[in-house]
């Protein structure tokens, strides 16, 4: 068994757990079909018997071994997990869950577990450096839609800021509009900016998430490297999974390169740029909600900007989802579970969808391409007409609004 996968802490909160099961009350995974295999508690509940059989104290006072059917139950319940974080909000010992949740992952990785289609994944960024099954050459062909763009397609050499746009953002068509309409705002307020093209790689979130927790720091380290020699002052992203991996993982690891600019996501950057006047805001008198997505809130803390920024448009009425800041509910496309069990993300997603249309609002804004992805898909399905945008779109629907 890996022990080594858990720090002494992890090991510690395991042993803290009292198993009142307010984690489980509140998992949109265990929600969803309320299957008490995947529930936190009963991770939990594994994990404790797990450690204890397999460490020197465990072996001499644990009564039982842990059996190759509770293993299996464990692996199931380690991917099929959207690692939001919910669970921790209520948590009465305060155990970093996510954490723990990456880590069991890395354990179940080693004992051969992991999902076929998250190997699959690991051998595709092995090869390409991003999570498509393209080459990495195609990062930027999206911009091609951009009105006025120069020869070089931004990717430059010297640049003020770098928009690091991400995996998903690069290569899925459904959401290209996301970056484009990112390079349109930095046009729009004259930002000097710079895209890293095909040097830009995964941040490695897919691999760490997936259980493979050293094979992102060759990522980390080749990005730094690159975002460092452009001289930028600031690295600005609009997916909230690399904005976690930037300031907190790569942080965290302790790496030997040092970061010489301040990371964003685009949210932050946005609000500056509107605060500076640098973009003008005009009236659009839509009722718009917000949907926080796990990366940047829970995992990261950023709440008010994105509120703030929402209500910085004029005549816009903003309503809260009943379950937000801390509260919110996953989109169902987080921690991979679509690769692994895409009907167990399409019911957590169908749950989002419902409390959105409760609002009555026009607009579900959010600041994510995966959120942008999984709530598009469950508002057709229950035939709503609310409309879905990432952050970047709204402002420059507002931006662009006084040209109709
Ligand atoms: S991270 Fe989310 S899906 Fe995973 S156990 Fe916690 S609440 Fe459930
Ligand atoms: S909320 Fe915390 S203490 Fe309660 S069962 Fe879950 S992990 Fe254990």
């Amino acid at each position: 068994m890996s022990i080594d996968k858990y720090t002494v802490k992890q090991i510690l909160n395991i042993e803290a757990c009292t198993r009142c099961g307010l984690c489980s009350e509140v998992c949109s995974a265990y929600n969803a079909n309320m299957d008490i295999d995947i529930s936190p508690a009963k991770k939990l509940e594994l994990l404790k018997k797990r450690i204890r059989a397999n460490t020197l104290f465990g072996k001499i006072f644990s009564r039982h071994a842990f059996t190759q059917k509770e293993l299996g139950i464990l692996a199931k319940g380690a991917y099929e997990c959207t690692l939001c974080s919910r669970c921790e909000v209520d948590c009465p010992v305060n155990i970093d869950l996510q954490k723990l949740w990456i880590s069991l992952r890395a354990d179940m990785a080693d004992e051969g577990k992991s999902p076929e289609a998250l190997n699959m994944l690991k051998e595709r960024l092995e090869k390409s450096y991003n999570i498509s099954f393209d080459s990495n050459q195609g990062r930027v062909e999206w911009i091609n839609q951009v009105e006025e763009i120069p020869e070089d397609k931004y990717v430059r050499e010297k640049a003020d800021v770098v928009y690091f746009v991400g995996c998903v953002s690069s290569f899925s068509p459904r959401v290209f509009k996301i970056p484009r309409s990112v390079v349109s705002l930095f046009k729009l307020a004259k930002v000097d900016f710079a895209l890293l093209g095909d040097e830009e790689w995964c941040c490695g979130f897919p691999l760490l998430g997936s259980g493979f927790k050293q094979e992102f720091i060759e990522f980390a380290k080749h990005n730094i490297e690159k975002v460092n020699a452009t001289g930028a002052r600031y690295l600005v992203t609009s997916c909230p999974s690399c904005y976690h991996m930037w300031t907190h993982t790569y942080r965290e690891a302790n790496l030997d390169i040092k970061m010489n600019f301040k990371v964003l996501h685009t949210v932050q950057y946005l609000y500056e740029l509107a605060k500076s006047r640098a973009l003008k805001l005009y009236p659009l008198n839509l009722k718009v909600t917000y949907h926080d997505p796990c990366d940047l809130g829970r995992n990261s803390g950023i709440y008010d900007e994105p509120r703030e920024l929402i209500k910085k448009i004029p005549g816009t009425i903003f309503v809260e989802l009943e379950n937000n800041r801390e509260n919110a509910e996953c989109c169902g496309g987080g921690g991979n579970v679509e690769a692994v069990d895409r009907e167990l993300s399409e019911k957590i997603a169908q749950t989002k969808a419902r409390e959105i249309i409760k609002t009555r609002a026009e607009i579900v804004v959010t600041a994510c391409q995966q959120c942008v992805r999984t709530i598009s898909g469950a508002l057709k399905k229950q035939n709503s007409k609310i409309k879905v945008m990432d952050i970047s779109e709204l402002i420059l629907l507002s931006a662009t609004a006084n040209k109709d």
